[in-house]
């Protein structure tokens, strides 16, 4: 039997970082993977995604583009062009990823892998390999939620990627990051998009204001939103699609797609022959060291649902390598992840919503902000911008910017960097601003709300 020193399952973000890892300290790695490489990031999530995103938002330009002096002639968007070379590049880059692993000498098992015991991997093929670890990297997949009527008539994001022509009507179910942008990228590619969510209020999480002044922006451009509401019903017929809603009400769309979260991708993968815990929701139950109940497997990124972003699943990975393999133990900071949601308007974040962070810091000072971009003022649009800078008045310490417009997620990597080394507000006040920009705005805030 072929042995190995770390033998990994799933070559998704998490999965891969760590192979190469593991494998530039020395280690004899191998990795094997069912679909395609580069896991859901690459190939069915934030890269794809933020190709369609892009795509969508020519609309918003070319409706600006008068007020610039620009004649614009008719303008006309083909699905199948954007499908075709979004394929064409997700191809381009699972390929890299392939090729990066094979040149850091992981050997590449294309295939499905299950675990026999603690120390023993199958392959598809049948062959076995013995490894002093194993890491199970192998991700999420789409949660349809509870089953109703004529569900199986809906898709999910997996499915988005690959509609063979762009929906004249679509209604979007949940009001978590996939659906706000998803509900963004159909409507501004033309869909006739509604939005329907459980809750009274999209975004659950993040900062209550900034929730709502985007909701209140795509109602405005033409997004329905049903709050409140669940999915009861789907009927096939005349119309299409009928949706019969809890509040009794009755839409009438051409694709329905759940975004109702996503769930531990665990099935079959033989955890129990080994002994590893699973929690109820069926993630696998790690410690501070992504180790599980078994102590020579470990498992990092969204199969373990702790913070399920694809940076942290790297940053997992990374850290699970150099603490087993190059003997670098590095401790991971859960608290300050900066985060965006790239609907139109975008939406970054990074530390505490106001409402967590007045929990938190009795003495809580708010700032905030909002107006209308230099661009979009000229251009006579309505969408404001939302800026808000949390600071604990104990400490001066900034605990949470929240940013709500055009390049959110761009300031809010960088207010990460500030926030991470503890910056303070009368340090955010003497940076010098950059003008004309809408982030200067973070540092000439002045008067607490
Ligand atoms: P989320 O967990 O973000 O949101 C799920 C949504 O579905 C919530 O609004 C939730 O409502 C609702 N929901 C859950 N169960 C039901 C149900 N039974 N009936 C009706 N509504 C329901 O999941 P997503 O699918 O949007 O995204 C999955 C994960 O992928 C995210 O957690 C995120 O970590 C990651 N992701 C990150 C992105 C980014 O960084 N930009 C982009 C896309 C995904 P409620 O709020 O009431 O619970």
């Amino acid at each position: 039997m072929d042995e190995v020193d770390l033998f990994v399952i799933g070559a998704g973000s998490g999965g891969v970082r760590a192979a190469r890892i593991a494998a530039g300290y020395g280690a004899k790695v191998a990795i094997a993977e069912e679909a395609n490489f580069g896991g859901t990031c690459v190939n069915r999530g934030c890269v794809p995604k933020k190709l369609l995103v892009y795509a969508s938002r020519y609309r918003g330009d070319f409706d600006e583009a008068a007020a610039f002096g620009w004649r614009v002639g008719e303008t006309a968007f083909d699905w199948a062009t954007l499908i075709a070379n979004k394929d064409r590049e997700i191809a381009r880059l699972e390929s890299v990823y392939r090729r990066n692993l094979d040149k850091a000498g992981v050997a590449i098992h294309a295939q499905r892998a299950v675990i026999e015991d603690a120390n023993t991997v199958r392959l598809a093929d049948g062959k076995r390999i013995r490894a002093g670890k194993i890491l199970i990297a192998t991700g999420g997949r789409p949660y349809r939620g509870p089953a109703f009527e004529g569900q199986e008539l809906a898709i999910t994001s997996d499915e988005a990627f690959h509609l063979t022509e762009l929906p004249r009507r679509i209604l979007i179910v949940g009001g978590g990051y996939i659906a706000v942008e998803f509900a963004g990228i159909f409507a501004g590619l033309g869909s006739e998009t509604t939005l329907v969510h459980r809750g009274e209020r999209l975004l659950r999480g993040f900062d209550t204001e900034l929730a709502d002044e985007l909701a209140s922006s795509y109602g405005r451009n033409g997004i329905g939103l049903r709050l409140g509401a669940t999915v009861k019903r789907i009927v096939r017929d005349a119309y299409g699609l009928t949706v019969s809603l809890s509040d009794g009400s009755v839409a009438h769309t051409d694709v329905v797609m759940l975004c109702t979260g996503r769930r531990p991708y665990t099935g079959g993968l033989g955890l129990d022959s080994a002994g590893v815990a699973l929690a109820p929701s069926g993630a696998i139950i790690v410690d501070s060291q992504s180790r599980t109940s078994t102590p020579s497997v470990f498992a990092v990124g969204d199969v373990t649902d702790r913070v399920n972003l694809t940076p942290v699943a790297i940053r997992e990975g990374h850290a699970f390598a150099d603490r087993e393999f190059g003997g670098t133990p590095q401790p991971i900071d859960y608290d300050l992840i900066p985060t965006a949601v790239f609907s139109t308007p975008e939406l970054g974040t990074v530390g505490l919503p106001e409402a967590a962070a007045r929990e938190r810091y009795p003495q809580l000072k708010v700032f905030r902000t909002g107006f209308r971009t230099m661009r979009s003022a000229f251009a006579e649009g309505e969408d404001r911008m939302l800026m808000k800078l949390l600071v604990d008045g104990a400490t001066d310490r900034v605990v949470g910017v929240h940013v709500l417009g055009d390049a959110a997620a761009e300031m809010i990597q960088l207010a990460g960097v500030a926030l991470t080394a503890g910056a303070t507000k009368a340090q955010f006040d003497m940076t010098m601003a950059l003008h004309p920009s809408a982030a200067e705005e973070l540092v000439t805030l002045r008067q607490a709300s």
